[in-house]
């Protein structure tokens, strides 16, 4: 499998960069995992057709992972209309805030799918396991299992313990904390990327990609964080770049 980076900022993009978006690929597989702001962009520039895109999966409903779905509905129906879109796309959700859920559909852009606690697809053989994190909204992590290979996205959470568990033997954790331990308060909604990497130290995983990243903070001064705790791999998600599991 390999991952590309389409865009990586939250909870708003940098200047020329886009929000949560990540393609995942296996041979002729194509994942896109969330689908924030200027993502469908990245997509188009890297991919450039809608056709061989084989399913969305969307973690949870606030703007900066799903906003983009409501222009590619779009481009998705006006496609299909003209002839240029042979399908719809299959759109993995959750189905709350449910003012958020019922605003997506468009047409026939999308065949819609709910997603819960615990739930198992399998798509071209990339068996994915959806587990809830903890955020103020329904959201959920996900695992990908290919062969001997193991693929865990955080989503969108602050610290939990069983998410120690969720991530055990992966070959990749692309896990959010992109900003620093000194700005994080008892109420924040997500990781720093000092416990992005003390999960990633306890679990003694291989490689950490840290994102979401927040823009006004120095990407050095995220990877000296986690470096001090976690002794491998560790990389800060770069947009347009692809990462090989
Ligand atoms: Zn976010
Ligand atoms: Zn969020």
């Amino acid at each position: 499998m390999k991952l590309t980076v389409l865009g990586c900022y939250g909870p708003y993009p940098k200047a020329k960069g886009a929000c949560s978006g990540y393609l995942l690929e296996d041979m002729d597989t194509k994942i896109l995992i969330d689908c924030g702001n200027g993502v469908i962009s990245k997509y188009f520039a890297h991919c450039g057709d809608l056709n061989i895109l084989d399913a969305i999966l969307i973690s949870h409903l606030h703007p900066d992972h799903m906003s983009d779905l409501m222009v590619l509905r779009y481009a998705i129906a006006i496609g299909q209309m003209e002839g240029r879109v042979k399908k719809s796309i299959d759109l993995y959700l959750p189905s709350s805030p449910r003012e958020e859920y019922e605003r997506i559909p468009y047409k026939e852009a999308f065949n819609r799918h709910i997603i819960d606690d615990g739930m198992r697809i399998e798509i071209k053989g990339i068996k994915i396991t959806f587990f809830r994190t903890n955020h103020p909204i329904e959201c959920y992590g996900m695992i990908f299992d290919k062969g001997i290979k193991k693929f865990v996205y955080s989503g969108d959470t602050k610290y939990f313990p069983e998410l120690n568990d969720y991530v055990k033997k992966c070959d990749l954790f692309l896990c959010e904390g992109g900003f620093l331990e000194a700005n994080r308060k008892d109420d924040t909604p997500h990781l720093s990327a000092l416990q992005a990497a003390e999960i990633a130290q306890k679990v003694s995983l291989k490689r950490l990609i840290l994102t979401h990243i927040y823009p006004p903070v120095k990407v050095v001064n995220l990877y000296e964080e986690a470096r001090e705790i976690f002794p491998n791999i560790i990389e800060i998600a770069e947009e347009g770049k692809t990462y090989y599991i």
